[in-house]
């Protein structure tokens, strides 16, 4: 059962419009849009709007998305997170046309069209220092000066580029520029960098390169020689779009896309900057990229959360050119709508408190049938053994009832999901006062869900059978973990983002669960069997917790 509405009736936003726009007004015969993430992290949340939008757009309007790598600066970028974004793009239930496409497979072009700029007077090279370079750029209000290298010959320019590539210089002593404005009012149009020396080693074109282009230089090229008709991008690059089509306007190039920005997702509390993600791993702060209070893919998806769910939430959030922040809450709506639909129920105790049923004689067992899925009743059944020796939550007990209990206490009945109805005859404790047992008889008449007099129950607990549970490690995650990271400290206090609960029970059905599925614990929230887990020892991360369980339970049995 999938709770896709991704395939149902969309509203269109802008950005569909003006591509049913120019399909229908024979701009273009078919919508080429590409998703290029730099592969120096891994995706997080903020990408997979990106992802749902470029992919979603060529789903719907049978056209092309490009993956595309933009892989022009070596320094950062690494083939796990080459690697890592595929997986993650592919798990979303997307997946690219053609082959994955390379900004550094076009090297020789940007060097030529470099080439071309400089021919035309358009570009030149700078030896300012790059403290000059900001100081003679000017500041918003206040026009910057030409640098005294602007004016060099083409034959120079030529020669000194030839140089550079060539590796005769080191890193930081000249870049190229185009030339353009110093004075313009958008920052961005004062002589940009086009090109810059580095010398390092590239993961794809290994030392072949010293010199590497600028992502706006390289970024409207790449672009159009993959024919991308629609270059969709996020608001702040919304002042480099004169750059964009200034670079494609004068080379020689064929096609020139339209770049189209729109507001990022941002969330509260939640890092969405692969740099700052990458100071968590690198301090320590969590156990990597794919820790399951990370806002990466892998860090959700290894928490529980569902393509599924991801999907429906970049749609319900549509697509602005309105900068916002969303809750958490939001994304987790989402998370627990499709969980709620698909995922097994099963029963478990986070902390055990033994229950002995006095009635019951030694040796008893009851085999009950219980639904998997109260949401899907092709999820089917599965038996649940009761014994004479259970546990409940020691969080179901109390010895002295606050208003509205309604879990057991003295004097209060409660139903035993799937099996009794459960009454105390005695609390055993220890010498020191705490409780460790409880003496407790069932109703025969409500076996297997029976409802003997009529009787108002209001309470349901879950339970497990002492003879039969296993038990297991839960990792409880708060999601208002302090994602932000302070500049220029080591690390985040992190403290209480992560709850480690052991000796807890589960009911034995668990013990072959498969890394990465998903259940609710009944009365507890939905968990996901983690890849720590090995043999017979079970750890389940919490995804998320249960909304209005009462609520529920209560208008289920009525
Ligand atoms: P980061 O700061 O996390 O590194 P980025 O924009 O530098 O983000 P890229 O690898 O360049 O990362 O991103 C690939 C694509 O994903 C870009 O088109 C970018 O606009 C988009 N993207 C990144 N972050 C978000 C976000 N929070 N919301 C929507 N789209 C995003
Ligand atoms: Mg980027």
């Amino acid at each position: 059962m999938s709770t896709d509405t991704t395939t149902a009736e969309k509203p269109k936003d802008f950005i569909r419009e003006i591509v049913e726009h120019d399909l229908q007004t024979g701009k273009h015969q078919q919508v080429v849009v590409r998703f290029p993430p730099e592969p120096n992290g891994y995706l997080h949340i903020g990408h997979a709007k990106s992802i749902c939008l470029n992919f979603g757009i060529a789903d719907e309007f049978k056209g092309r998305c490009h993956l595309r790598f933009d892989d022009t600066n070596p320094a950062k970028e690494e083939q796990e997170y080459v690697d890592s974004i595929q997986a993650d793009i592919q798990w979303l239930g997307f997946q690219w046309t053609d082959q994955v496409y390379y900004a550094s497979d076009y090297y020789e072009q940007f060097y030529g069209y470099a080439v071309e700029l400089i021919k035309k007077g358009l570009a030149y090279v700078e030896s300012l220092s790059p403290d000059e370079v900001r100081q003679y750029r000017g500041t918003p209000t206040e026009a910057g000066k030409n640098s005294p290298f602007r004016d060099r010959s083409v034959e120079e320019n030529l020669d000194l580029f030839a140089k550079m590539r060539a590796g005769e210089f080191p890193d930081g002593t000249h870049i190229v520029r185009a030339k353009i404005d110093m004075a313009s009012p958008n920052l961005t149009m004062r002589d940009p960098a086009l090109y810059r020396i580095k010398h390092a080693h590239h993961q794809r074109t290994g030392d072949a390169w010293c010199i590497y282009p600028m992502y706006d230089y390289a970024h409207p090229i790449s672009d159009a020689i993959e024919g991308i008709t629609h270059s969709i991008c996020t608001l702040e690059f919304e002042d480099h779009r004169p750059l964009y089509d200034w670079v494609l306007d004068n080379i020689t190039i064929p096609s020139h896309p339209r770049q189209i920005e729109f507001a990022r997702l941002n969330i509260e509390n939640t890092v969405m900057s692969k740099r700052k993600l990458l100071s968590l791993v690198t301090t320590g702060t969590v156990s990597g990229w794919d820790d399951p209070r990370m806002p990466t893919i892998a860090g959700i998806r290894r928490r529980g959360y569902t393509p599924t769910a991801i999907r429906n939430f970049c749609q319900a959030i549509g697509v602005t050119k309105a900068n916002g922040v969303l809750e958490f809450g939001q994304l987790e709506y989402y998370v627990r709508q499709d969980l709620n639909l698909t995922s097994r129920r099963v029963m478990a105790v986070l902390k055990p408190l033994k229950v002995v049923i006095e009635n019951l004689p030694e040796g008893h067992e009851d085999v009950f049938q219980a639904d998997n899925n109260p949401e899907d009743a092709s999820a089917g059944t599965r038996p649940v053994v009761f014994t004479r020796e259970i546990y409940i939550d020691r969080d179901d007990f109390a010895e002295v009832a606050p208003k509205k209990w309604f879990r057991l206490a003295p004097g209060i009945e409660v139903r035993l999901k799937h099996a009794y109805y459960l009454k105390l005859s005695e609390i055993i404790k220890d010498a020191d006062g705490n409780i460790t047992e409880l003496r407790c008889t069932v109703d025969p008449e409500s076996r297997g869900g029976g409802t003997p007099d009529g009787r108002v129950i209001k309470g349901t607990l879950q339970w497990v059978s002492a003879k039969h549970a296993i038990p297991t490690e839960v990792r409880l995650y708060d999601y208002n973990f302090p994602m932000a990271v302070p500049e220029g400290t080591a690390a985040v206090d992190n403290s209480g983002s992560l709850e480690v609960l052991t000796g807890c029970l589960a009911e034995p059905s668990l013990g072959e669960a498969q890394v990465g599925e998903r259940f609710q614990f009944m009365r507890i929230g939905y968990f996901c069997k983690d890849k720590d887990s090995s043999g017979t020892h079970l750890v389940f991360n919490r995804s998320a917790t249960l909304k209005d369980t009462w609520a529920k339970l209560e208008k289920k049995q009525s």
